[in-house]
């Protein structure tokens, strides 16, 4: 089988794998010499840096190949589906020329288990230790671990790599039995314990260095040999949503767990997707996209916003988030009583739960509040959606009104959310200081 065939049955193979913002694009390539550029790149996907920038990553199994006969995974072992394995050196190759050709700037590599766990992660992290130590390699590594390989192996593994995940797979051990009875969910807790613990030990090292280097200056001693890094981007999970029957507040609150327990930088939600000869214990139909991106809200939320998951989804909609509205505004929904909230005086932890107003819009106005009293203008500079935040804030100039009733108020903000999004003309007007006024929906009226 030649290299190209591998590469498209691996990057294949590899879309199921989170981490990369692209995998669902259309299909356009420039054949027949109209325009340029391709989505066909085979296993080429984008990632997001903690720094926010784009990254291409070249994104491959090493093999798809696997022993394992986990229902919900097109490599399982009964599938049929054609199968390729690269070699470590063919890996190394192709990272290599891409990287040259400027077209990505890292790898992120899993795997299928051939033989034995250690086996397979042995050839997984030879990969990344050849590139780094033979090539001097520098792009991003991101490296898919197997939970059951050997502690020694996932020491090594983070030596080398950016980031490590290890997949928990689904939302509840009972899940990860039905579909998954192969996997062991301690084995997988236990590696992320001990990735956590090596994070840790490298982050100490490195601050204790640090310190140390300081200290001596101006060269009054010997410079100390640099501390070890270890995954210096952490390490991640992914989730699959609507395999198996576990509602969003279970989802939510096993990844708060995560979170808590292992530090992780980042849980995936993978929507379950359908695949050839299913078994039957899998449903029929995937579950709405719309699921999967109101998860991702919410768990922004407990990471960044100070909500704990179980405030999220209310127990009244039978654990689930709402589809038709973000799960912030539902929360303001829910919470009234909480509203309207003064931008001018209230604390941080408020601010951040008015809808509409993002982390980096409060810091803003928190930094202009120390200056001047915040008008309806300011929002507006700020180019803020004022027709969700309007109705639940008091400003200089502004406090809503008393003619809607709490469920016209309802109905309004949550058609907004629901309105069709429209990418925004140059040419667009920007929104004039009476049309704004219009757009100051009342909330006075719903607050008790
Ligand atoms: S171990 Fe991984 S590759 Fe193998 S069947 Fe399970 S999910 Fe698929």
């Amino acid at each position: 089988m030649n290299r190209q065939t591998k590469l498209a049955i691996l990057a294949d193979a590899a879309k199921y794998d989170a981490s990369c913002a692209s995998s669902g694009g259309e299909r356009r390539d420039s054949l027949g010499g109209r325009g340029i550029g391709s989505t066909e790149g085979s296993g080429i996907c984008h990632s997001y840096a903690p720094d926010g920038r784009c990254i291409s990553l070249l994104k491959i199994l090493l093999t798809n190949f696997c022993r394992y006969d986990c229902l919900y995974c097109v490599n399982r072992v009964s599938s049929n589906v054609p199968r390729a394995r690269f070699s470590v050196h063919e890996v190394v190759d192709l990272t290599l020329d891409f990287y040259r050709r400027n077209c990505i700037e890292g790898l992120f590599l899993s795997s299928g288990i051939i033989r034995d766990p250690d086996y397979t992660m042995e050839q997984v992290v030879e990969v990344a230790r050849q590139l780094r130590k033979v090539h001097d390699f520098r792009g991003y590594i991101h490296l898919k671990t197997i939970p059951d390989a050997s502690p020694e192996l996932l020491r090594r593994a983070g030596l080398y790599a950016d980031r490590l995940s290890i997949n928990v797979e689904l939302p509840t051990l009972q899940g990860l039995q039905q579909l998954a009875p192969e996997k062991d969910a301690t084995a997988i807790r236990r590696s992320m314990a001990r990735i956590a613990i090596h994070i840790d030990d490298a982050q100490q090292a490195q601050r204790e260095q640090r310190a140390s280097t300081a200290k001596s200056l101006p060269q009054s001693r010997p410079r100390r040999a640099e501390a070890p890094r270890f995954a210096a981007g952490g390490q991640s999970t992914q989730m699959i949503v609507g395999a198996d029957d576990a509602d969003d507040r279970t989802i939510l609150a096993t990844s708060a767990l995560l979170y808590g327990s292992y530090r992780l930088r980042r849980v995936y939600y993978s929507a379950f997707s359908p695949i050839p000869d299913a078994s039957r214990s899998l449903p029929l139909a995937a579950p709405p996209l719309i699921r999967e991106h109101r998860l991702y809200q919410a768990d922004w939320l407990m990471r960044h916003y100070g909500f704990a998951h179980d405030e999220i989804v209310p127990s009244a909609q039978g654990g689930m988030l709402s589809l038709h509205v973000d799960p912030k505004l539902a929360w303001a929904l829910a919470h009234r009583e909480r509203f309207p909230v003064d931008l001018n005086r209230a604390p941080r932890e408020l601010l951040l739960r008015v809808p509409g107003l993002g982390v980096r819009t409060v810091e803003r106005l928190l930094a202009a509040r120390r200056v001047r009293r915040l008008r309806s203008d300011d929002l507006r500079q700020l180019r803020l959606p004022l027709r969700k935040i309007m109705p639940f804030v008091v400003l200089a100039d502004h406090r809503p009104g008393k003619v809607l009733q709490p469920q016209a108020v309802a109905v309004s903000v949550t058609a907004a959310a629901m309105a069709v999004p429209r990418q925004s003309s140059l040419f667009d007007e920007l929104p004039s200081a009476s049309a704004s006024a219009s757009h100051s929906l009342p909330l006075a009226s719903v607050v008790p």
